[in-house]
């Protein structure tokens, strides 16, 4: 095993460091990036911080628009012909979206509702002072 260089070392100590802090606020529920305001609903994040992130994004990334731009085009063709407008398939239903995609969403809602009720109940034992 190789010595670490005590910048190396450093650089660790504060990754554990902001790591352990990320967790702390994400665990609770609490926008890790400010600390101060509640996360949004199925994110990390909170909205202010979301919203910095994605202009942020724009910003170094010029294509960003464009890629956007282009997933409006084809959502607005799919809602417009009725097809699913996440796997394009056909529609049976008033639906923008079919069943399958529907149940992904929904699973991955419940998932995210599950985790997030077991990490309270988890801090909720914890937090007992
Ligand atoms: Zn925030
Ligand atoms: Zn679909």
């Amino acid at each position: 095993m190789g010595r670490l260089s005590l910048e190396a070392l450093a650089k660790r100590k504060e990754s554990a460091r902001r790591k352990e802090r990320y967790d702390f606020y994400a665990q609770r529920g609490i926008c890790p990036v400010c600390g101060r305001q509640d996360a949004a609903l199925g994110h990390v994040y909170c909205q202010d911080c979301l919203n910095n992130k994605k202009a942020s994004i724009e910003k170094n990334d010029p294509g960003f628009e464009k890629r956007k731009t282009k997933k409006k085009e084809r959502y607005d063709y799919r809602v417009a012909n009725h097809l699913c407008v996440d796997c394009g398939k056909p529609l049976k239903t008033k639906y923008k979206r079919c069943k399958k995609c529907l149940d992904n969403i929904r699973f991955s809602n419940r998932v995210w509702l599950l985790k997030k009720k077991l990490e309270d109940e988890k801090n909720g034992g914890k937090a007992k002072a």
